[in-house]
């Protein structure tokens, strides 16, 4: 099938190619994002391939469905950048990558963890400039901390489990109980428990209207004085503005994130030349206890070609009328229809 392939970049391609030998679709790439202002470039195509930060909105899937392409291809896990409810009345097709490494993620979550504990990146700056002063660089034993995760899936139950094996008691919240969770010691709570109990929270759960600034002024009152917030989900999840008080007042000690609300605009892209418009992103930037990541938790080499290659069987099981297993079925559209 002649696919047209969103915001891509070098590393995309490589993985696109070497993955594409074996399925010999027609891909052509565009760096751009797709949305309502470079949709025409879809034209021609039979299937658009899109990632995280593409918009797919109502009018451009009146565009895509005018131009007669009838499939979606996420190159991503999460869903929540297309209007589902427009896609299915115009019949168009919307697969997904749901899981192509969730122990990246999770490892990921990890890794902001522990750096801003022990506060590598401020370490990694002094020993450069010759200061092997260890002051403002005490961190604490993650033994024994509690965990508090809120989403148990693919992701949450992998670092769940990570947590377990650093002997931090964990605390997680989640409608759908995850019996592998409950058989690795993982006890389920409400979210106020979590809140009040955690010494560490992290977000693995999806973002939906319902989860959406699931961590506000409230969440954060009812927190540990001196918590850590760590969001490798969806920017969302958090009300940004709400955290920089909690930061402010010193009520969160530590926030690592890998994803930010208003991203679109600025991750995956150097803007190093430009001013930064978003003051909220700036002030976020001045704190010494914030560390950010731009949208890199699933970079991997084995998440890239997990991707690309059940991106492209997608597209092979789409075009020959197989059973896909990842399309973005029903039973989501009913919910998002609900919502
Ligand atoms: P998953 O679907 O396997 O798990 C999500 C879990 O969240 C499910 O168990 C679900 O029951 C739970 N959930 C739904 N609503 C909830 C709520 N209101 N409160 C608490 N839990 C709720 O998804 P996954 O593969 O584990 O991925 C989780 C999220 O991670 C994705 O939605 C995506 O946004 C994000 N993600 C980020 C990156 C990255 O690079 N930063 C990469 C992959 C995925």
């Amino acid at each position: 099938m002649k696919v047209a392939v969103f915001s891509t970049k070098s590393y995309d391609k490589k993985f696109f190619d070497q993955e594409n030998k074996k399925f010999k679709h027609e891909l052509e790439y565009f760096e751009v994002h797709l949305d309502e202002s470079t949709v025409t470039l879809a034209k021609g195509f039979e299937a658009v391939c899109v990632f995280v930060n593409d918009d797919i909105n109502e009018e451009c899937l009146n565009k895509l469905s005018e131009y007669g392409i009838k499939t979606i291809l996420l190159r991503c896990s999460g869903f929540n950048n297309i209007d589902l409810n427009v896609a299915s009345c115009l019949g168009i097709t919307v697969a997904r990558v749901p899981e192509y490494s969730p122990h990246g993620v999770a490892e990921h979550a990890l890794t902001l963890i522990l750096a801003l504990n022990r506060k590598i990146y401020r370490a990694y700056n002094r020993i450069r400039e010759n200061n092997f002063l260890l002051e403002g660089l005490l961190g604490f034993n993650l033994n024994t901390k509690t965990v508090g995760v809120i989403g148990t899936g693919r992701i949450g139950s992998v670092f769940c489990k990570i947590m377990k094996g650093l002997g931090c008691p964990v605390l997680a919240y989640d409608p759908n109980i995850n019996q592998d969770c409950i058989d690795s010691g993982v006890e389920y709570v409400d979210m106020k428990t979590l809140f009040k109990c955690s010494d560490i929270i992290s977000l693995h759960c999806p973002l939906t209207p319902q989860t959406t600034h699931i961590i506000d002024d409230q969440a954060i009152s009812n927190m540990k004085q001196g918590v850590m917030i760590i969001n490798t989900s969806r920017g969302a999840l958090i009300d940004t503005v709400a955290i920089v008080r909690g930061l402010k007042s010193e009520k969160i000690a530590y926030l690592g994130l890998d994803v930010y609300e208003e991203e679109g605009d600025l991750f995956f892209e150097d803007v190093s030349e430009k001013i930064l418009e978003d003051d909220v992103f700036a002030r976020l930037l001045t704190f010494p206890n914030v560390l950010i990541t731009g949208h890199q938790a699933f970079f991997t080499d084995t998440a890239l070609e997990n991707i690309t290659n059940i991106t492209l069987q997608n597209l092979t099981d789409i075009e020959q009328c197989k059973p896909c297993p990842n399309l973005v079925t029903h039973e989501y559209i009913v919910s998002a229809k609900k919502e």
